[in-house]
């Protein structure tokens, strides 16, 4: 890719080892930043995904290994990136999911829930925010989903974590709006809301509609449940949006949460 718009700056993605945050990770790489990966994976997994973001184009990448259901965890990822590279850019991206009603939802996965989807996110802005309000350009995209927007059945603590995460981001936008200048960039803070995005996270649900069919029935009727365009996003589609909101003219961009969702919260 030619546009190297990102060339000197250094992106922090959570959850890069695999689906959406991976793509977003090459994709930042395509345009010339440095990539600091995060998540979990067997060593060949982590392996690829660096190779993966150096092939796409980032003149350096490295993993930094944090368990991000753990705040210490987090705070030590936090001071050894910065003390690889200022980060510019801040994607929470990390993020599970598991489907049950709630009087059966374990208090466990309630708790890994909301520390991955939203309390990360929380620790990871209160400690990159400040650094780049000095610096004069900073951006925050937070991977949320179209169930920080509106509701599904089975999925208390995902969309508590997820309307969390849009409402955590308004208000750092708000605190740091003002931080930098049009020439800068500014510092701002959205959320991307996909709908059905192709990647590991949703395999659980496809497998529960596909009755006794196909992996492609079990896709189409989860789409035909909620997404009208009846299509599934890719990876680097999430990708290509995270990428456009590093510009320095989305640098009035700012307390959003994008759906790309194929018409999913127009309904
Ligand atoms: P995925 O399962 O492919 O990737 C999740 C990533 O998070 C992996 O890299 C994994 O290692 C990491 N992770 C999980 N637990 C972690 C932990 N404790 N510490 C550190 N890293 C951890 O999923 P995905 O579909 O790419 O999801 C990425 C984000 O997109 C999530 O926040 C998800 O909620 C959101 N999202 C996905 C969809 C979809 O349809 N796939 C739709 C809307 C939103």
């Amino acid at each position: 890719m030619n546009d190297r718009f990102l060339e000197g700056r250094t992106a922090l993605v959570t959850g890069s080892t695999s689906g959406i945050g991976l793509a977003i990770a090459c994709r930042l790489a395509a345009h010339g930043a440095r990539v600091a990966l995060n998540g979990l994976g067997t060593h060949e997994q982590i392996d690829a995904a660096a190779t993966a973001v150096r092939v796409a184009g980032a003149p350096d990448a490295r993993h930094f290994a944090a368990d991000l259901r753990d705040p210490a965890q987090i705070e030590t990822m936090m001071a050894e990136v910065a003390s690889w590279s200022a980060i510019d850019v801040l994607v929470n991206n990390a993020g599970i999911q598991h489907a049950v009603p709630i009087a059966d939802m374990p208090v466990t996965k309630w708790n890994d829930i909301l520390a991955i989807n939203l309390s990360a996110a929380f620790h990871t802005m209160r400690l990159a925010l400040p650094g780049m309000a000095g610096r004069g350009y900073g951006r925050v995209v937070n991977i949320a989903s179209v169930h920080g927007l509106v509701a599904s059945k089975d999925k208390a603590p995902y969309v508590a974590s997820k309307f969390g995460v849009i409402g955590l981001g308004k208000v750092a936008a708000l605190e740091y709006a003002a931080a930098g200048s049009r020439d800068s960039g500014g510092v701002t803070v959205n959320c991307i809301c996909p709908g059905w995005v192709e990647t590991p996270l949703i395999e659980p649900q496809v497998e529960a509609r596909r009755n006794g069919g196909s992996r492609e029935d079990g896709v189409r009727a989860l789409l035909a449940e909620k997404q009208p365009s009846l299509r599934m996003s890719l990876p680097e589609d999430i990708g290509a949006m995270a990428a456009w909101l590093c510009r320095r003219e989305a640098h009035n961009v700012t307390g959003t949460a994008m759906p790309i969702d194929g018409g999913w919260t127009a309904q």
